[in-house]
């Protein structure tokens, strides 16, 4: 099994290259959700706290999309489009990474499980509760 051991501290971004950070990767779980949006970004979700996390570049290059409730905020690069890394409504305390823009790593080396963010109330908190045990 990946991701027992230790940390992991890769590099991501978006596109262009003007959006740019680090994260600390502590497990690799990742979450796929089936809501409205993450379905059409095709979001491989990494949710991490805030101190695994670091903008090295970019914070200007980035600009938000927010509904519904406006809790998510969904920052994506102005220049090539890519939503690298988002604020998510499930934890608006932490940071979740598209595990799709971590260089020289890839999804299928994820341990995936499914988040049916179509029923996101029925289903949050199962949510949390498998965050809590995991990073
Ligand atoms: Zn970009």
């Amino acid at each position: 099994m990946m991701g027992q051991g230790s940390p992991e501290v890769v590099e991501g971004g978006c596109h262009c290259g003007a959006v740019r950070y680090r994260v600390t990767i502590r497990k690799r779980d990742a979450v796929q959700c089936n809501c409205s949006i993450c379905s059409k970004k095709g979001f491989v979700h990494l949710i991490v706290r805030e101190p695994d996390f670091e903008l090295l570049r970019g914070a200007d290059a980035l600009t938000t999309y927010t509904f519904g409730t406006h809790t998510a905020k969904h920052h994506f690069c102005k220049h090539c489009g890519i939503h690298s890394y988002y604020r998510p409504r499930s934890h608006p305390d932490r940071i979740d990474v598209n595990v799709r823009c971590l260089e020289g790593v890839d999804p299928s080396d994820f341990h995936l499980s499914a988040f049916d963010g179509q029923h996101w109330e029925e289903n949050v908190e199962e949510l949390r509760r498998r965050q809590r045990e995991s990073q």
